[in-house]
């Protein structure tokens, strides 16, 4: 794709950047296909290429972003997907990130979506207010269909996303000993969202972890990866969260990796050294952090692992996280440790993006929502377990 960004514009690292991610693009169209916005509602707008140019136009002009622009990327939904499909090798990724910056900086969002995001960025990264929040959305659950037919929709949204127990607790910072002769060190992201939503992926992960010897270490000081405000925009707070998580794994003495069981947030971890490549003060902690980042399955696969009991037997069906296979390029070792204990691992043939990450699904149109939940009920048709 040709470009026509001035010298003067060239000499921002950010903007260099995105000449260089645009002018790999040859406007093929083979992302369309694989992109699920573009699926579900057939807008080119809503498809990588048509973004391409969205951002294209936006960021070669340096104009402020408008509505339209804030409305196409909004409902992009961070999968991937599009940059697996690539056949010249776009790293779209980079591209939205920087537009959502870019928008986040030039454009001035309705009264209403300006609080929900600030209310979003405010609590969802900080475990001890999103749990108070959690606490108070499970009392007002029942209110969301009310919510909902008086037009709050992003509010009802919210209300349906949350869980229908109490949160847990966050992980405190621990070591938690290798059982049996250690053969291994590391650090585990305990993360903010998911350890309040889900407490026993955590449990679950130190416990097959200490039980093949490898010794697990919540750091002191480290929260969340920084990935749900940089998908908003903020860079600034998403970078300061990457330099506090990175100054306090780089503290920890001799780990072997950084887990991360949230594909999403490994994403993002592995990212750091590029996000942070221009800050003089982090770029090589960040790169050497990135370095040591891999998903918990990748790290598991090249252990010798034990099933905890007999074999199981079971067919099951393994939906593998967009943000692990699109993100991370993660797609074998989920299904070689399910085989080494013992599943038999079904191929699903026909899958887009289904899990709507919190973000989008709270801010995308009803049709999005709709056609995301939609996909997931078809995935699990032929599935005898998820
Ligand atoms: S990241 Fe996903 S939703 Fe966004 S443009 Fe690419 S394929 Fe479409
Ligand atoms: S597949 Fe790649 S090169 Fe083709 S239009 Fe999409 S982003 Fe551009």
């Amino acid at each position: 794709m040709k470009t026509s960004f001035t010298l003067a514009q060239l000499a921002d690292p950010h903007v260099a950047e995105a000449d260089k991610i645009l002018r790999a693009c040859v406007h093929c169209g083979f992302c369309t296909a694989t992109c699920p916005t573009y699926v579900l509602d057939g807008n080119e707008l809503d498809s990588p290429r048509g973004r391409i140019y969205l951002i294209k136009d936006m960021l070669e002009h340096d104009r402020p972003a408008s509505a339209e622009v804030a409305l196409h990327i909004d409902r992009c939904l961070s999968c991937l997907a599009c940059m697996t499909t690539c056949p010249s090798g776009v790293h779209y990724m980079h591209l939205v990130d920087q537009a959502r910056a870019h928008i986040e900086r030039t454009y001035r969002r309705p009264l209403g979506e300006r609080v929900m995001r600030e209310v979003l960025a405010r609590l969802l990264p900080y475990p001890r207010r999103f749990r108070l929040a959690l606490t108070a959305a499970l009392a007002a659950k029942p209110l969301a269909p009310l919510l909902a037919a008086l037009g709050a929709t992003r509010l009802a949204a919210m209300l349906n996303l949350a869980p229908t127990r109490p949160p847990g607790r966050p992980l405190v910072p621990q070591t938690v000993p290798a059982i049996g002769p250690r053969r291994g060190r590391v650090i585990l992201l305990a993360g903010c969202v998911n350890d309040l939503l889900s407490p026993e992926i955590n449990a679950a992960t130190i416990r097959v972890l200490t039980r093949h010897g490898v010794e697990v270490v919540i750091a002191q000081g480290a929260g969340c990866c920084g990935s749900l405000v940089h998908h908003m925009g903020r860079e600034h707070q998403a970078l300061d969260q990457a330099r506090a998580n990175i100054d306090s794994w780089l503290a920890v003495p001799g780990a072997d990796a950084i887990l991360i069981n949230a594909s999403g947030c490994g994403t993002t971890v592995k990212d750091y050294g590029f996000m942070l490549r221009t800050d003089p003060a982090y770029a090589k902690r960040a790169a050497a952090v990135s370095s040591l980042a891999k998903d918990v399955c990748e790290y598991l696969a090249g252990l010798p692992l034990k099933p905890a009991g007999p074999a199981p037997g079971r067919a099951v069906a393994y939906h593998s996280a967009c943000s692990l296979q699109h993100g991370q390029r993660v797609t074998r070792p989920p299904k070689e440790i399910l085989g080494k204990l013992g599943f038999a691992v079904k191929d699903i043939p026909k899958v887009i993006c289904a899990a709507a990450p919190p973000v989008p699904t709270i801010f995308c149109s009803p049709i999005l929502q709709e056609g995301c939940a939609n996909a997931k009920s078809g995935l699990s048709r032929d599935c005898d377990l998820m």
